[in-house]
């Protein structure tokens, strides 16, 4: 009953992000590909959305015997921001950009206030390698674009592109890792050419996730054509980098094909595909990948954005700053791999597939 519903209300949801999408579309311009809307929920949707959130822990080499769960406010069933980035520029042309200095600023807020990034496929499938009382973030890239990673002639990240920036603040906090997944297109990162941009990415530890061949409208193209932009997107990852794994997809324009399921799992042209995670454009944090809530076909995200401005109420300062505080409970690792803790009187249920042994306290 409680999955009926919120199926239900993720449909609803995805034709708001539609319908703002179109709105979207004609500000952005025609440049780059854009993705839509973050608008689109309601707070009350908001609120159902989030309620849900199972934790889950990290599968990372922890002290022998991690504290108790309650010393350090475990709780796994709680929420995880799940953020986007588009083009990091000095002069945004969109609500999606952001300037290097805004960047670098809400990096250093997330390692000051102990969020430990993940790739969207690690939380996905519940294997968040985060030491106790820290937070997993997704950091999430779409488009591919040259102000998110550009090579320079040492063949490493300059300085400021996103990647040169994440790496230099994960290195400034030792505790605050370079992780993050790029959600690409055919022809990524054309200033320093497909393969050596995915390569790159692959052998530094980067998680490469579908954005689709041609950032397609998946809806507009039927399940046929969405199975297709889905496949040859996958296609062309792999061709440059056999080794990776595609298990990540965000959706263009955050617009869920009809049906939803063919997003995650399916097959065109005798290649097939099957994603753990598949991401939408809005609008707020994301459910434990252990909350009864996780629906893997519609992971909501937070658009990168200032506390004031277009939108603002879906954006990351406001949002942060919501979990911060407590009005939105917050995913709290408990440093045990194997245990799924979180507290007695939390308002989460766990989901049918908890990656550990449940652990009240
Ligand atoms: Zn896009």
């Amino acid at each position: 009953m409680r999955r009926r519903l919120l199926r239900n209300g993720t449909t609803a949801v995805s034709l708001l992000v539609l319908a703002a999408v179109t709105v979207s579309c004609e500000e952005a311009g025609k440049d780059a590909p854009q993705d839509g809307a973050g608008a689109a929920k309601s707070a009350d949707e908001l609120q159902g959305s989030r309620s849900a959130t199972p934790g889950h822990q990290s599968r990372s080499p922890q002290p022998a015997k991690p504290p108790a769960p309650e010393k350090v406010g475990a709780n796994e069933l709680a929420a995880v921001p799940v953020l986007m980035y588009h083009q990091i520029v000095e002069k945004p042309s969109s609500v999606y950009d952001r300037t290097p200095e805004a960047f670098r600023a809400e990096l250093e807020r997330l390692a000051r206030e102990k969020y430990v990034p993940v790739t969207a496929g690690d939380y996905a499938a519940g294997t968040m390698d985060i030491p106790a009382g820290t937070h997993p973030v997704v950091l999430t890239f779409d488009d591919s674009t040259d102000s998110q990673l550009r090579l320079g002639a040492d063949g490493e990240p300059v300085d400021d592109c996103a990647v040169g920036i994440l790496r230099e603040v994960a290195r400034e906090h030792p505790d605050f890792k370079a992780r993050a997944t790029f959600f690409v297109n055919g022809g990524a990162f054309s200033a320093t050419g497909h393969k050596t941009a995915l390569a790159w990415l692959h052998e530094n530890g980067f998680e490469i996730g579908n954005h689709t061949r041609d950032h397609a409208d998946l809806a507009g193209s039927g399940a046929d054509g969405a199975r297709r932009q889905i496949a040859e997107g996958q296609e062309s990852i792999l061709r440059d980098v056999p080794g990776a794994e595609v298990a990540s997809l965000a959706l263009p324009f955050g617009i869920q094909p009809a049906p939803a399921s063919v997003a995650l799992s399916g097959s065109a042209g005798g290649t097939a595909y099957e994603n753990r995670g598949v991401y939408l454009v809005g609008a707020g944090p994301a459910p434990s990948p252990y909350a009864a809530s996780f629906d893997p076909a519609g992971i909501p995200r937070i658009r990168s954005a200032p506390l004031k401005g277009q939108d603002a109420q879906y954006g990351s300062a406001h949002w942060l700053d919501q979990l911060a505080d407590g009005a939105v409970a917050r995913y709290t690792s408990d440093g045990d791999p194997d245990r799924v803790s979180y507290p007695k009187d939390t308002s989460a249920k766990p989901g049918k597939q908890p990656g550990g042994k449940l652990r009240p306290y």
